[in-house]
């Protein structure tokens, strides 16, 4: 028996488990699951082994009702205990990856659709970094059953104003015990909004412990009694959730961003990436901010980026590079929302940024006032271009890029767009509040 299997089985029988979850995503990247229960610790070794076969016709973006046979095989490395559930007859769980009952890969799993993207450059030589900075409210229900955030506070506040304290303290060590390397967490700007950031990995282990971290803080919030959302803008008024993504290529153990030779210590690749990143924006932004509601968080006066730019202080460009350079040198961008699918973002904002490397995208020059404080004439004299303002002008973005397109492939951007029509038109039909109380005096 292999080495990994035999400490996995150790740990089983070490911490009384009674249930091995299997886990993968769907098109959106919402955490799907089945538990198995175990008879014995070393029926591991053979679902492990061989996998489990499953219906794919009901997952979103799967495959149809005539062709429905699926197989999860479970990833070993991301094993992991699951602090929300009993101590006694514990549950366990992998990240699973999944294929056709002939053995080949499913191109519908997104988790495949990153492992692909990653591998293509792993051959030459690179290794990408993603840090995502995931912002979240915890709500609560008013008398008449509404939402309403947790408290009042903004900021970096503390308690009493800060009523997540004990929140955070106690998802800050379950997700400790998820394995998590957390570095800070803290009270965001608007009421009942926080933040919780962990350390930096490569893009797949990062993509993996996005999904854990979203489940995890749902599912031990909602045992606390309240609610949790990650939606990018669930309060008019109020900042919405980003989730900023901190990216760096490595090759040779090094970071070949950073160039201690040039003016900004920025390396010719770190500007090209940029350059990518920047020209295919338009189009990340239908994989990148998905929804609907993505679109009211890209507005003006919101911390959340709308002109595509890049800056080095500018927090109201599209792309941020911080301060920090040698093995820290990294670009933020700060497109990304929670409600995205990290795999297929993370695919798409590699390929993007590859694609100005391979094609020395020059991404011009870097963008050092608020933009938000100029007039809609002034951005187009200079020529700043603006991220799309609706699903319907990303989705329609996305048809006209063929790097994006190739980087979630065939498979998934066929369904994606199948779904994003729908969630558009849906979606356009409504009658909002807002509608009758502007027009219907008319
Ligand atoms: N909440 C802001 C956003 O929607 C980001 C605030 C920050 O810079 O952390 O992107
Ligand atoms: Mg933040
Ligand atoms: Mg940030």
């Amino acid at each position: 028996m292999d080495d990994k299997i035999e400490k996995i089985i150790e740990k089983i029988n070490e911490c009384d488990i009674k249930f091995v979850r299997l886990q993968f995503v769907d098109i959106h990247g919402a955490a799907k699951n089945m538990a198995i229960p175990l008879m014995r610790p070393d029926q591991i070794e053979d679902i492990i082994k061989e996998g489990i076969l499953f219906d794919g016709s009901s997952i979103e973006g799967f495959v149809d009702i005539n062709e429905s046979d699926l197989v999860v095989k479970p990833e070993p490395e991301t094993f992991s205990t699951l602090p929300w559930r009993p101590e006694e007859k514990g549950v366990c769980r992998f990240i699973c990856d999944v294929y056709w009952p002939d053995g080949k890969p499913f191109e519908g799993d997104p988790r495949y659709v990153l492992k692909r993207v990653l591998s293509k450059y792993e051959k030459l030589g690179y290794e990408y970094n993603v840090g995502p900075e995931p912002e979240f409210f915890i709500l609560d229900y008013d008398d008449n059953g509404n939402i309403i955030p947790l408290d009042t506070g903004a900021y970096f506040d503390v308690e009493p104003i800060d009523q997540g304290t004990d929140f955070r303290r106690k998802l800050v060590m379950d997700l400790e015990t998820l394995g998590f390397d957390i570095e800070v967490s803290h009270h965001e700007v608007a009421p009942g909004q926080h933040e919780i950031d962990f350390k930096f990995d490569n893009a797949l282990k990062t993509a993996d412990a996005v999904i854990t971290f979203k489940q995890a803080i749902k599912a031990i919030v909602d045992k606390m009694g309240y609610l949790v959302t990650f939606m990018p803008k669930p309060f008019f008024g109020e900042n919405g959730s980003g989730m900023h993504c901190h990216q760096s290529l490595f090759k040779d153990g090094k970071n070949i961003f950073y160039d201690p030779d040039t003016p900004t210590q920025l390396s010719e690749t770190a500007m090209y990436f940029i350059g990518g990143l920047l020209e295919h924006s338009r189009a990340l932004s239908a994989i990148c901010a998905p929804t609907v509601n993505s679109y009211k968080r890209l507005v003006p006066g919101y911390e959340a980026p709308v002109y595509i730019a890049y800056g080095f202080k500018n927090r109201s460009t599209l792309i941020r590079v911080p301060a920090s350079r040698g093995k820290g040198t990294r670009v933020e961008f700060r497109a990304p929302d929670p409600s995205c699918n990290p795999y297929l973002a993370f695919a798409a904002m590699l390929e993007a940024g590859m694609d100005g490397v391979k094609n020395k995208i020059d991404p011009g020059e870097p963008v050092e006032f608020d933009v938000f404080k100029l007039s809609m004439k002034e951005i187009e004299e200079i020529g700043i271009k603006t991220l799309p303002s609706s699903l319907w002008e990303a989705y329609h973005a996305l048809e006209e890029d063929e790097v994006i397109k190739s980087a979630i492939g065939e498979h998934i951007y066929e369904k994606f767009m199948e779904i994003k029509h729908k969630e558009w038109d849906e979606y356009r039909i409504q009658v909002f509040k807002y509608e009758i109380e502007k027009y219907l005096n008319i």
